[in-house]
């Protein structure tokens, strides 16, 4: 089971319902993500094959699978296989997050996502809407030229490959100068200091 979304693949909520005649007993969401070659159907029903509710016990056990495409609705979302950042459209800013709802999972003992709202919020801004962010690829050259850039004015040449640094200064691209994320880079050591 994949529960985590894939930028970059296409991503499905699969809804399983879990039926003794004709009442719903239980029901399971499944995030897939899927490349080409992958059948989605038959993943699905392999899911349901698999799940403890799939019991022989149950009464005219069936089931009934729904896939949705995770952003139907979303104009902006580019084809498959390049590596995409979401964009706010207000403010620029990359820092988009959307809330989930994660349960127990008994079998497993472990939490997994079991729903993802649609709702997208620009952390910078406080814009949000439903399909707020634009999808955009991320120019690796540009991006990477950037962070080299800004170790190159802090002297420190080997920062690119530092996590913290990358956390930090990754959003500043397309939004400050080298010279001023550079400034940052400081002003966050020197609160750490
Ligand atoms: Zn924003």
């Amino acid at each position: 089971m994949s529960t985590n979304l894939v930028p970059g693949a296409r991503n499905y909520a699969v809804r399983i319902e879990y039926l003794s005649g004709t009442e719903i007993f239980a029901v399971e969401t499944h995030i897939l993500a899927i490349t080409d070659r992958d059948d989605i159907r038959a993943m699905a029903s392999g899911l349901a094959a698999e799940s403890t509710y799939a019991n022989d016990r149950i009464p005219d056990l069936n089931w009934s699978i729904t896939i949705d495409p995770v952003d139907p609705d979303d104009p902006d979302t580019p084809p498959p296989g390049s590596a995409l950042m979401p964009k706010c459209p207000v403010c620029g800013h990359h820092d988009i997050t959307r809330e989930g709802t994660v349960r127990w999972d008994a079998v497993n003992q472990n939490w997994y996502l079991a729903a993802i709202a649609e709702i997208e919020l620009c952390e910078n801004c406080g814009a949000e809407d439903k399909g707020l962010a634009q999808w955009v690829s991320i120019d690796e050259t540009g991006h990477d030229q950037f962070l080299r850039l800004v170790a190159q004015i802090l002297g420190e040449d080997s920062l690119p490959q530092d996590l913290t640094f990358r956390l930090l200064c990754s959003p500043l691209f397309n939004r400050l100068t080298v010279e001023q994320a550079a400034a940052e880079w400081r002003l966050s050591q020197g609160a750490r200091a």
